[in-house]
């Protein structure tokens, strides 16, 4: 029994070395990576694959002796290798052995719709809100029953002699993976409508696609990106139970505040220096309408970049309301543009402020120029801010280096 399918992917023999093997899979992978040839992407993959089998010397021989079949038995030093394989051909279902589970799931999966609501932070501050989410979903057709045509014209499907299911192949390239799938001709159903008496509403699919309105609970302090489940409201498939909806709730940006889980933090808050030292107040609407204000009084100095905490005014828990995170508040420091002042007016600032150190001037010391840096991307000759170039390239196969490497 010979088994030079994965070889053959690899341009090797069976009887290649590893550091040859090492070489040809770093000249393809290099070759068909995703990032230069997007159309490649199957090739590249069924290049990660052999090489992942063919430079471990484990899998080699298992490969060798038993062929494909032999690692997807897991043998030993394989793991799980149903997960091996799934991940490897995602639709292979029904393939392995008792994986009617895994199949069901996944059609379930395919019947699953999932749409985006987004959500203000008012709304998940306060939450007893519900906010319709609109969609398109597949439903039996009505006019026909989702039969596809007249009952009495039903007749078993010739391709697959009525079970609804036929055996398919996928070509991985030079080998060939054998599973189950359902029925092209008949989608699975095991029957077909003769043409003329297809139904015209949905061209003997049995299916329409409808739009529809849900009503999503806004839970009080949900989190952002939170799934919220309905049970059987997304799609209809032809054969099977009908699919959930999966809202995802998004979080809008708010001009005001910025959440971090439970805790809230005021956005963008500058203050000028006279504020800082000498006192400051700000009032903000919270979320729920009422209005805060922030004080810090004369003598209390604010530093730049400090942050302060207003504990408990921040989101409430989400499976505990009562109690909120808190709210925190990080200061920018405006300073005055240059000249502000006259010299005699910073002298008098100067007898307020803390003394200047002392200094004398070292003889040998060379006084030189401070010049204001232009923002980054402006450029400074010589790339003051510029490439710290590392050639990082270990010389080891991993996947990264082939990433890294261009030209
Ligand atoms: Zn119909
Ligand atoms: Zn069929």
């Amino acid at each position: 029994m010979e088994h030079v399918e994965l070889y053959e992917i690899l341009g090797v023999d069976k009887n290649s070395t590893d550091a040859e093997i090492k070489k040809n899979y770093r000249k393809l992978a290099k070759e068909f990576h995703p990032d230069k040839n997007p159309e490649a992407g199957d090739k590249f993959k069924e290049i990660s694959f052999a090489y992942e089998i063919l430079s471990d010397p484990e899998k080699r021989k298992i490969y060798d002796r038993l062929g494909l079949k032999g690692l997807q038995e897991g043998s030993d030093g394989f793991g799980d290798a149903s997960e091996f394989f799934s991940h490897w051909f995602p639709f292979s279902g029904g393939h392995n052995h008792g994986g009617g589970g895994a199949a069901n799931s996944r059609a379930r999966q395919a019947a699953q719709v999932v749409v985006k609501l987004e959500v203000t932070l008012e709304e998940v501050y306060n939450g007893n809100v519900s906010k319709p989410v609109e969609y398109k979903r597949t439903s039996y057709c009505a006019a026909c029953d989702g039969e596809g045509g007249p009952k009495m014209t039903v007749e078993q499907c010739k391709a697959c002699n009525g079970t609804g299911r036929t055996a398919n192949y996928s070509f991985m390239g030079a080998f060939v993976n054998a599973f189950e799938s359902s029925c092209p001709s008949c989608y699975g159903r095991g029957t077909t409508i003769p043409e003329g008496f297809r139904c015209i509403t949905c061209s003997g699919s049995g299916l329409v696609e409808e739009e529809v309105k849900h009503e999503v609970p806004i839970e009080k302090g949900a989190p952002n990106m939170l799934k919220v489940l309905f049970h059987s409201a997304g799609n209809q498939p032809l054969v099977g139970e009908r699919g959930d909806l999966i809202v995802v709730l998004v979080q809008a940006e708010h001009p005001i505040f910025i959440r971090r889980q439970n805790d809230l933090f005021l956005r963008d808050i500058h203050i000028n220096i006279t504020q800082a030292l000498c006192g400051y107040v700000h009032c903000f609407q919270h979320l729920d309408g009422r209005t805060l204000c922030i004080t810090n009084k004369p003598g209390d100095v604010i530093k730049h970049s400090e942050l302060r905490v207003v504990t408990g005014e921040g989101m409430p828990m989400r499976n505990n309301p009562f109690e909120r995170g808190d709210l925190f508040v990080e200061f920018n420091i405006d300073f005055p543009d240059d000249n502000f002042a006259t010299l005699e007016q910073m002298h008098l600032l100067e007898t307020l402020l803390p003394p200047r150190q002392p200094f004398t001037m070292p003889e040998d010391a060379e006084e030189v120029v401070m010049m204001d840096v232009p923002p980054y991307g402006e450029g400074v000759p010589g790339g003051a801010h510029g490439g710290m170039d590392e050639d990082d390239d270990d010389g080891q196969p991993h996947f990264e280096s082939v990433q890294c490497q261009t030209g």
